[in-house]
């Protein structure tokens, strides 16, 4: 098990340590991939445009990033041809480059990807009948050592950029051939009215396959809050990806000084991963509980909806045999959120085993009745079904490269005593 009598809680002024730098490009173009329009526009005037010409160029450029999908300068076809290969030796269009995509036999997606310096992350897309979830990572690894997870136990952990972020989503809307083709129209322009309409209604078009976006892949997105901020308002941008925030959840372990900031700044649903009910087991199994307690975060819950118009908070509850799963817990689960009067939902979350995990999920029996408990009290508390456990795409399976030599060792070691 994890030791985290020797882990390091950053607090709100001392957010994750960051491994090291990001390394600037070696061909010294910059990166155009999760910077605000406004600062595209500063930088385009700092590269030689004049203002007008600067802030057209913005806006006809960020159109084509976020709307359209595309990499390639020389693919915008409204920007003058001479215009073109002067944006091409000055700046990129990155994605996050991809190692490994798996699928599972459920339909869930994995992408193993990595940065450009060399860091593995992830990201998921799980499907169902009237949605398409994609799971964000906000960091690689995560310093926060919760003992059920296994992103918890990676040593190395970086911030992701907004860069890095919001690629996940424009590299699952490619993976998913999800750009809508058609006329191109920033609104002015060339286009006439008819032509904008028929582009509008192509892009809005239902049948969408990535509806929805929750930040639960790796990492603690509020340690990383800015990065994350600036990635969702590009995501929630009518002139970017334009995803409504209803349909974006972001997960906490309970970082409270955060939560306020959340709420103001990006305003998205929240979910709080709760785990527990007493103090205790709490402290054992998300440490960051000795720093944030439960009461303190309940009430940081409560507040959370006035400020950001939220319309209630998602609690997830890993089930844990023996740990945190009998009928006592599930009372005073009910009992917690109705004194707190707070408008919630419970996740229950069958825990998802990764070799050398020190758990076991609760049994299905004990987990309805857990269910039931919570439900008789007018809570909604529905069991999630574990999505894509066969390539290890499951809530809190992800891990990446130490996990998949640890398989490699694992398999080779199947193979010798065979
Ligand atoms: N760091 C954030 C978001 C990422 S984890 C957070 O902790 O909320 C997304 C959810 O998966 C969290 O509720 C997390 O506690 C849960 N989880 C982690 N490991 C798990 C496991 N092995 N089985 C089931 N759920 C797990
Ligand atoms: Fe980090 Fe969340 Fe895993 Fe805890 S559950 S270790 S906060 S990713």
């Amino acid at each position: 098990m994890t030791d985290t009598t020797l882990m390091s809680i950053p607090g709100q002024v001392d957010p994750v340590p960051v491994a090291r730098d990001i390394t600037p490009r070696e061909d010294g173009r910059v990166d155009l991939m999760g910077i605000p329009r406004t600062r595209i526009r500063e930088i385009f005037a700092e590269a030689g445009l004049d203002d007008r010409q600067a802030k057209l160029r913005a806006k006809q450029v960020y159109h084509w990033l976020y709307h359209r999908g595309v990499t390639e300068f020389e693919a915008m076809t409204d920007i003058a041809k001479t215009m073109r290969p002067w944006l091409t030796e000055r700046f990129v269009i990155g994605r996050p480059n991809i190692v490994e995509a798996q699928h599972s036999s459920d339909g869930t997606r994995k992408w193993l990807l990595q940065t450009d310096d060399g860091h593995d992350f992830e990201m998921v897309f799980i499907p169902d009948a009237d949605r398409g979830t994609l799971c964000v990572s906000s960091q690689v690894g995560c310093t926060l050592n919760c003992t059920f997870c296994h992103t918890g136990t990676m040593r190395l952990v970086r911030n992701l950029t907004p860069g890095e972020i919001v690629g996940q989503v424009m590299l699952a809307r490619d993976a998913l051939g999800e750009w809508p083709k058609g006329k191109m129209d920033f609104g002015g322009g060339d286009a006439t009215d008819e032509e904008s309409q028929e582009s509008q209604a192509e892009y809005r078009a239902d049948g969408r396959l990535l509806t929805n976006i929750v930040m639960m892949g790796m990492g603690e997105p509020l340690y990383n809050f800015e990065h994350v901020r600036d990635a969702l308002k590009l995501v929630m941008d009518g002139e970017g990806l334009a995803l409504s925030k209803r349909r974006i959840t972001l997960s906490t372990s309970g970082v409270i000084p955060m939560m306020e900031r959340c709420a103001a700044e990006i305003g998205v649903n929240l979910a709080v991963s709760l785990h527990a009910v007493t103090k205790s087991v709490r402290d054992e199994i998300v440490p960051l509980n000795k720093k944030y307690g439960i009461e303190e975060l309940l009430q940081a819950c409560a507040d959370y909806p006035k400020a950001s118009n939220a319309r209630r908070i998602t609690f997830e509850y890993v089930m844990l045999k023996d740990k945190n799963d009998s009928d006592a817990d599930a009372h005073e689960l009910v009992r917690l959120i109705k004194h707190y009067g707070l408008p919630a939902k419970v996740n229950l979350i069958p825990f998802n085993p990764w070799p050398g995990a020190n758990y076991e999920c609760s049994e299905p029996d004990r987990i309805r009745s857990f269910s039931n408990i919570v439900f008789d009290a007018g809570i909604s508390a529905p069991i999630r079904t574990p999505r894509g456990r066969d390539i290890d795409a499951a809530c809190g399976q992800l891990k990446t490269t130490a996990q998949k030599k640890s398989r490699a060792e694992r398999d080779r070691e199947a193979a010798a005593s065979a």
